[in-house]
């Protein structure tokens, strides 16, 4: 171990990963915390790490309320309506409040946005939409926070949280490992923002082989957000609403654009609309639900998956009319150039010019994630001027362990934040770590040297394992004393796929399958212990993948505990195949004791704050 030089580092604010949430806190940060010392650490390079690494072309979220475009409560309605009710409505409002100033200011750092050459305003591509040359998104944030870091460490994973030893449930810091040099590295701090961004591989992806890798969410993305909490006994809600996509086939370019501004639309391999065939069976599972407008995501790709597997398929986006006009052809294309180039690559490598030829859509994989349209996460206090009193407990954004704080992916129950919203909500969390540090949350904390030596023991495990075990083998590279990061990715993923409602099953699964389900996690746990890495990328790996199995557990458990389908599309309970209201119109939140690594669940009531609040002022 002593080869491993340790550096520690003592600050106010932690920052763990630097996406879009990660920068909005660490820029944040400062403007509050002129005086304190405000480190970020991310596992790329903040430069272009991130769902948002590659760019984007749409700014999903903006209200857009300086035209009287929209106004929060209609950004709650709308997320509402498309998670089915089960929304944190006070988190959602908080964050819609205050994303347009968000992106006023990418604006003025140089963000290239859009503009309707009509009204100036900014040009939309729907509702909350609005579009921008954004090859150089992230660069720009991350120049942001660059700026405003004391300093910002590049290629650092984050692999545990450091306890206080003075006040139990009190954070007191991360540790993690440089990848390139093998250094361990403590970070004490007296307020941590978690911002790790969400988890993909952790179902078996369509793409496999020689095309692994190739999946719609961000592939280095491993769940850090949720399993750091998870392990320090933070409670998670919603992490059973996991989302699947439907995208372009192989390249999962997005479909948005072509929706929205492109007016393109689907239909089967007949050429007939699909969607209107499944509505009264869609009807029998959720009721009224169906009728809402717009159309719930999930029920989309319900109507998607049971016309594939009626024989329907393949189902094709219509590209062939709106490329006819050169302009919506140019967007079509600069959609994915400025995003999603392997998108185009695909279609060139397959002979597709969609001008000629409709291309194929998929529903991908199941990913989990907090900002998109699922909000799986941490269970977060709100704001204190909307939240109930279930919902708060003295800092916005702050989990149930003290000083802990999260925003983006990380933060559950408030989805359609996208990158705009996920960044607002990081400067939300920074705002409230700051006031935390000086109502004087932090004093006394004890972080010994012991606690970060154990950790440092656990964090290299992993490669001593291969050290010693390797001499073991005696052909080929299978050992018989440890598993490679590969293969228990692997492993984890079949699990997940054919136990959890993955692919395989159609994203079909019961109490029996997710019994089942749990008792592999379990032994997986178990071998993970093994998990032998030949270097540092390799130990990243072990890393990610035991952040994916915790993550995949909790998934898991609360999966098994929502005893209803809530979100045909996302996955199926087989033995409880409606949506129940009467039992289940509510948000699920779990703890995992980190004593013992079992998870308890709990009921929580979803508050319709904002119409209910209307209904008040009205009587
Ligand atoms: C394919 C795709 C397309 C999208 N399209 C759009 C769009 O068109 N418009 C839009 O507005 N939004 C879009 N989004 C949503 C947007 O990208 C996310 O909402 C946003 O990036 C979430 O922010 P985040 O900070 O939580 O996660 P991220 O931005 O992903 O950042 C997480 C960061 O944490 C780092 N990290 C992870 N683990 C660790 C660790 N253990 N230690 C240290 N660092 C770590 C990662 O490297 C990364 O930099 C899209 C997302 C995806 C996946």
């Amino acid at each position: 171990m002593a080869k491993h030089k340790t550096h520690y580092e003592d600050c106010d604010v932690l920052v763990v990963g630097g996406g879009m949430a990660g920068t909005g806190a660490t820029f944040e940060a400062r403007h509050w915390g002129r005086d304190k010392k405000i480190i970020c650490v991310e596992k790329a390079n903040i430069d272009r790490s991130g769902a948002v690494a590659q760019g984007l072309y749409a700014i999903n979220c903006y209200m857009g309320m300086q035209w009287g475009e929209n106004q929060p409560e209609d950004h709650v309605r709308y997320a509402r309506n498309d998670l089915m009710g089960m929304v944190r409505e006070d988190l959602g409002y908080d964050m819609a409040r205050h994303v347009d100033s968000t992106v006023h200011m990418f604006d003025e750092w140089g963000l290239p946005m859009m503009k309707n050459e009509e009204t100036g305003r900014y040009l939309r591509e729907g509702k909350w939409q609005i579009m921008i040359h954004g090859e150089s998104y992230k660069p720009i944030v991350a120049e942001a926070a660059k700026k405003s870091a004391d300093k910002i460490y590049n290629r650092i994973m984050i692999t545990h949280l450091l306890m206080d030893e003075n006040k139990e449930n009190r954070v007191g810091g991360a540790v993690g490992f440089n990848m390139r040099t093998g250094d361990f590295h403590v970070f004490r701090a007296k307020a941590v923002i978690v911002a790790a961004g969400g988890a993909s591989h952790i179902f078996k992806p369509r793409a496999v082989g020689e095309g692994m890798g190739r999946t719609w969410y961000a592939p280095w993305s491993n769940g850090s957000a949720y399993a750091l909490p998870i392990a320090a006994g933070a409670k998670m809600t919603q992490m059973e609403n996991r989302i699947v996509l439907c995208r372009f086939k192989d390249g999962y370019g997005p479909v948005g654009a072509y929706f929205l501004h492109l007016k393109t639309y689907t239909q089967n391999a007949n050429g007939e609309n699909y969607e209107k065939k499944w509505y009264e069976q869609t009807k029998e599972l959720v009721g009224e639900y169906i009728d809402h407008h717009p159309t719930p995501t999930c029920l989309r790709n319900h109507a998607f998956i049971q016309e594939t597997m009626a024989g329907g398929g393949p189902i094709h986006m219509v590209t062939t009319e709106a490329f006819q006009d050169p302009h919506l052809e140019t967007v079509g294309w600069e959609n994915f150039l400025g995003m999603t180039v392997g998108q185009a690559v695909v279609w060139a490598s397959q002979n597709i010019d969609p001008k000629y030829t409709n291309p194929e859509l998929t529903t991908s994989e199941p990913y989990v994630m907090g900002s998109h349209a699922t909000c799986s996460g941490a269970w977060v206090s709100g704001p204190e001027d909307l939240s109930p009193p279930e919902y708060f407990w003295g800092y916005n954004r702050m989990l149930t362990i003290d000083g802990l704080f999260g925003a983006g992916d990380t933060v559950g129950g408030s989805a359609h934040k996208f990158s705009s919203g996920s960044f607002t909500e990081g400067r939300l969390a920074a705002k409230a770590a700051v006031k935390y540090i000086e109502d004087k949350k932090a004093e006394d904390l004890k972080v010994s040297d012991t606690q970060c030596e154990d950790f440092k023991t656990k964090v290299y495990k992993p490669l001593e394992t291969y050290t010693v075990a390797q001499n073991e083998i005696t052909g080929g590279t299978v050992s018989p004393s440890y598993i490679s990061p590969i293969q228990g990715l692997q492993r984890l993923q079949r699990i997940m796929d054919e136990y959890v409602g993955g692919i395989a099953t159609n994203y079909m699964t019961n109490a029996n399958m997710l019994k089942r389900g749990l008792e592999l996690l379990a032994w997986l746990e178990e071998d993970l212990e093994n998990v032998g890495a030949e270097d540092y990328h390799q130990l990243m790996r072990a890393w990610e993948l035991k952040h994916r199995a915790l993550t995949s557990q909790c998934v898991t458990e609360h999966t098994m505990f929502r005893e209803e389908t809530r979100w045909p599309g996302y996955y199926y309970r087989g033995d409880h195949m409606k949506l129940d209201d009467d039992n289940w119109h509510c948000l699920t939140v779990s703890r995992r004791d980190p004593k013992t690594g079992k998870f308890s669940m709990e009921k929580v009531p979803v508050y319709h704050i904002v119409d209910e609040n209307e209904k008040k002022k009205a009587s």
